[in-house]
């Protein structure tokens, strides 16, 4: 479907020339609701954490307790936002792709207002994440009824809001990140999938997905997107850290395909308590030799850098690194590790300019 979006970014305000985008991250979250991972503990001692604010003995155990507070996988306060995405306006950021989707609370009317407050250009997502958050009536929903819900959002706007979607995700696949979805089992995020990939096709929409890391489950996701016709130029694989295997990623990347490392400046090992070697965060040194890896194997042009913000402790408000990690401190970094400003330039900008464009 060639649609006034071709050539253009789809922000929340309106569509722009992606030569105004600039600095982009390309997967953030502004307000999110992670209620879905919250666990309520078992000792009496640690129940009281649930609906606990914030204070500042606690910041250092956040880590630990990442899902039992939940003001920590809440971020929804207007003001509090505001203040941390104008320290990304302040280091020269322009553009955030927030990869809120249904399910977490995504937000067009708080997102609309924060883009006029900020001056920034916001992409909003669609489509659905992970199926611990999916909403009750999404079981009821066809693979066409998605689809349909998805192209409207993109083409018309969210509900009667006019807001439209400039993202198709981020897509969940898997229970957590570390679930296993192989082949042999049947897998529920199959009919939101197909529906997103369908409707990436039509729309030519730029599209994020939240995969299992494992290699099983990468390769099938591959499969039915390319099945469902989607353009693999404009999708992007997220939460690759954790992917140490090379042959996976450039099984990846050969197809044309993206790949995103988006946990920068996080490699706590309070966060996920797991033996599990797919959760096994590296520090930033560890991602830039992956890059390099890369960029040196002819991929430059599919690699995305970002952050993820979601979880309260990557707040600069509770002593995170914010918004403006990757411009204030990895950035002079790339450079003593040799990286040039034209690679820099096509991770911070190009790349991610050329992904949101519609097709
Ligand atoms: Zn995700």
């Amino acid at each position: 479907m060639s649609t006034e979006l071709s050539g253009n970014i789809s922000t929340v305000l309106g569509t722009i020339n992606p030569d105004h985008a600039g600095i982009t991250l390309m997967h953030e979250h502004i307000f999110v609701d992670g209620s879905c991972f919250h666990t309520i503990p078992d000792e009496a001692s640690l129940r009281s954490l649930a609906n606990t604010e914030i204070t500042a003995e606690l910041i250092r155990h956040l880590g630990k307790h990442w899902n039992t507070i939940l003001r920590h996988i809440q971020l929804n306060d207007f003001n509090k936002m505001l203040n941390e995405l104008n320290h990304f306006v302040f280091s020269g950021g322009k553009t955030i792709v927030e990869a809120t989707s249904i399910g977490i609370g995504r937000d067009p009317l708080a997102l609309t207002k924060m883009a006029r407050a900020t001056g920034l250009n916001i992409v909003m997502g669609s489509s659905y994440y992970i199926p611990i958050s999916y909403p009750e009536y999404l079981e009821h929903m066809t693979e066409d009824d998605v689809y349909d819900q998805i192209v409207t959002d993109i083409t018309k706007g969210v509900g009667d809001t006019g807001i439209r979607a400039g993202l198709i995700g981020e897509v969940g696949i898997g229970g957590s990140i570390s679930q296993l979805t192989g082949r042999e089992q049947e897998m529920p995020e199959e009919k939101v999938l197909r529906a997103s990939a369908r409707a990436q096709a039509t729309t030519g929409a730029p599209m994020i997905i939240h995969p299992s890391p494992v290699k099983e489950s990468l390769l099938q996701v591959c499969e039915i997107v390319i099945d469902c016709g989607a353009d693999p130029s404009s999708i992007v694989f997220a939460h690759m850290d954790v992917q140490t295997n090379i042959n996976i990623l450039e099984t990846l990347t050969k197809q044309g395909f993206n790949v995103e490392y988006d946990a920068w400046g996080i490699e706590d090992t309070e966060l996920i308590d797991s033996s599990d070697d797919a959760l096994q965060l590296p520090n930033d040194n560890q991602r830039l030799s992956y890059l390099r890896r890369l960029i040196d194997n002819g991929y430059i042009n599919n690699l995305i850098i970002t952050q993820d913000m979601f979880l309260g402790l990557q707040l600069l408000e509770y002593g995170g690194k914010g918004y403006t990690h990757i411009i204030d401190n990895l950035k002079p970094r790339m450079k003593n590790f040799g990286f040039t400003t034209k690679e820099i330039d096509s991770l911070q900008i190009l790349n991610p300019k050329r992904i949101l464009t519609f097709k």
